[in-house]
């Protein structure tokens, strides 16, 4: 019965596609929660909220690829590369070497920093564990040891 031999062979296909489409609708529901949560206009055209399907691979071209932090992922070849075009929707921190930055990470800082209106200085080296990255200027919100909470500007930083 080679008939059969093939048939098995396309469930196993088609329940791999199954599970793969599971791991793309967890996703869109992670980011549709994080959306609700800001809960912003929709009239922005800062934030344009295409529905729009993920690119395919660039390697493979497979249709499956799904999204892991700032990364597509490709289930069918492992190929991973960045959201480039997502970069303009969500920021991107990116620390003075160009790595990218996300909350909780732990930085060095790569220069002495003033703080303004005082005369602490945040020296050259100190560790900031558990950042969160904020909107504006100073895009790293943290705690500094010593010193206590304050912003940092991600281009002074070193992702350790
Ligand atoms: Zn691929």
């Amino acid at each position: 019965m080679h008939a059969r031999g093939l048939h098995r062979c396309r469930i196993g296909n088609r329940v791999r596609g199954v599970a793969v489409g599971i791991a793309r609708m967890a996703a869109a529901n992670r980011e549709g929660t994080a959306l609700g949560v800001k809960s912003r206009p929709c009239s922005a055209t800062t934030r344009p909220q295409t529905m729009t399907s993920l690119p395919p691979c660039p390697k493979c071209s497979s249709a499956y690829v799904y999204e892991d932090g700032a990364s597509y992922v490709c289930p069918e070849c492992g190929h991973e590369w960045p959201q480039v075009e997502a970069a303009e929707e969500a920021k991107v921190v990116k620390d003075a070497v160009g790595n990218v930055l996300q909350d909780g990470d732990t930085v060095t800082v790569i220069k002495d920093l003033k703080l303004k209106g005082s005369s602490l200085v945040v020296k050259v080296g100190t560790k900031v564990r558990n950042i969160r990255l904020v909107d504006g200027d100073h895009d790293i919100d943290c705690k500094v040891d010593g010193i206590g909470q304050m912003g940092l500007k991600s281009e002074f930083v070193k992702k350790a």
